[in-house]
């Protein structure tokens, strides 16, 4: 497994423009918002031997005073099975994969990684593990071509345009005047939500971390690039421990466990077909989408 963070090589001049790794590792994970309080361990656990997750009785708040945002949350990923978190905007899926970047720290209950406290792990040996794809990327000041880059600095030019095309984003590319040389980020190319997101993807395919964080990563797709995306997420989760996120009840066939999140509750949880045979809350919820959509 490659990592991204890997200081002991030349820095790329993409990262050279950062204060320090902690920051870049925060913008290429995407949480913007997080504001960590979190500290690395004295003693660090070493690099875990399997790649399950799980969350023990956890309850979480951002904020001492205001109620838990994550109430008694018990669940178990396999290594590389996928448990798909879906639920009402607000329902605490994103603080979920905040809380496994470890961008906060949780006072109540555990959250394991191959069976050990996460509270254990240095921060940077977790991102080594996790590749995240979320409603919203970052994307560094230099060329396209060197932001897929950033995900494995070892990667040859066929194997990233590979994965650009895996991602569905390579004809994109190809169509701009100076193609993987086009200057993007703030100083550069405006990229839609959605190509970004697809960039992301290609950075996850070239990354190649046993656990994969998926935020929402078909939200800015429209549906005809949501299917070819989805398509291309169906094989990356082969072999990988996942977590996806998601408010759009398609293709959860691929999911071990739906887990619907309801104020920070589990309110349902089973495969796709139960739940759909349950004819509960998330077929409540797939019902009212299917229609939306008829
Ligand atoms: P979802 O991803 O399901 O839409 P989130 O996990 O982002 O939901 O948010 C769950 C709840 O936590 C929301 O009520 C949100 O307002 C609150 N929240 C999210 N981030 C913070 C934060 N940094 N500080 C305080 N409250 C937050
Ligand atoms: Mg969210």
């Amino acid at each position: 497994v490659l990592s991204s963070f890997e200081a002991a090589q030349p820095l790329p001049a993409a990262f050279q423009q950062l204060g320090s790794t902690t920051q870049a590792a925060r913008r290429l994970f995407e949480i913007v918002d997080a504001r960590s309080e979190v500290e690395d361990p004295k003693e660090a656990t070493p690099l875990p031997q399997r790649y399950d997750i799980g969350f023990r009785n956890l309850t979480f708040r951002y904020m001492q005073e205001q109620p838990p945002v994550l109430r008694d949350l018990s669940f178990h990923v396999p290594e590389n099975s996928c448990v798909a978190i879906v639920g009402a905007s607000g329902a605490g899926k994103s603080t979920i994969a905040r809380l496994l970047l470890r961008f906060w720290e949780h006072r109540q209950g555990q959250i394991l990684l191959g069976g050990q406290e996460l509270q254990g792990y240095r921060q940077e040996d977790i991102h080594r593990l996790m590749s995240v794809v979320a409603q919203d990327t970052h994307l560094f000041n230099t060329s396209i071509y060197e932001n897929l880059r950033i995900a494995n600095h070892d990667a040859k030019r066929e194997i990233i345009i590979t994965a650009a095309k895996q991602a569905q984003i390579h004809d994109f590319i190809e169509s701009l005047p100076q193609g993987y040389d086009t200057q993007v980020g703030e100083q550069g190319l405006f990229l839609s939500g959605g190509e970004r997101q697809r960039i992301a993807i290609a950075r996850a395919l070239l990354k190649d971390a046993p656990i994969l964080i998926l935020d929402e990563p078909t939200a800015n797709l429209d549906s005809l690039t949501e299917r070819e995306v989805l398509r291309t997420l169906r094989t990356l989760i082969q072999g990988r421990t996942t977590i996806l996120i998601t408010h759009r009840l398609v293709d959860l066939d691929m999911a071990n466990e739906i887990l619907v999140l309801r104020d920070g509750e589990i309110a349902e949880r089973g495969s796709e077909r139960q739940l759909m045979q349950n004819e509960g809350l998330y077929w409540q919820m797939w019902n009212l989408q299917h229609k939306v959509l008829v």
